[in-house]
């Protein structure tokens, strides 16, 4: 199994980096919306309070998806500064360099991802 060139993990570092800022924006920007629908609910009507609970919860899974990728960005960055990046947290075999250029985060090799997501 090769290493991964240092100017690619640099490239990936960078976009870990960048989605990590965003997705703590994210999260922030968040915190304040969900606030906005809790404060609102007793001065709309019954539709709207219905809409405002449902986008309350589709804020909050979105941010509950943020919350996880941001962990997995954090973790990647760990692994990255440990010289353990690349590696499947499974199988410990190299992580497929195509796969880490579509998601950086991925702490799975595709096999093991595969076996994860069917349960
Ligand atoms: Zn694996």
């Amino acid at each position: 199994m090769e290493n991964l060139h240092t100017e690619v993990l640099e490239q990936l570092r960078t976009r870990l980096l960048s989605s990590k800022s965003k997705l703590e924006q994210q999260l922030e920007m968040g915190e304040s919306a969900t606030g906005v629908v809790t404060l609102d609910q007793t001065s709309v009507g019954r539709v709207s309070r219905m809409d405002a609970m449902q986008q309350q919860s589709m804020a909050v899974s979105t941010r509950v998806k943020a919350a996880s990728t941001l962990r997995n960005v954090q973790k990647a960055l760990l692994r990255l500064d440990n010289g353990k990046y690349g590696f499947c947290n499974k199988c410990d075999e190299n992580i497929e360099l195509n796969r880490l250029m579509a998601q950086p985060e991925a702490s799975f090799c595709l096999k093991c991802q595969d076996q994860i997501d069917r349960g």
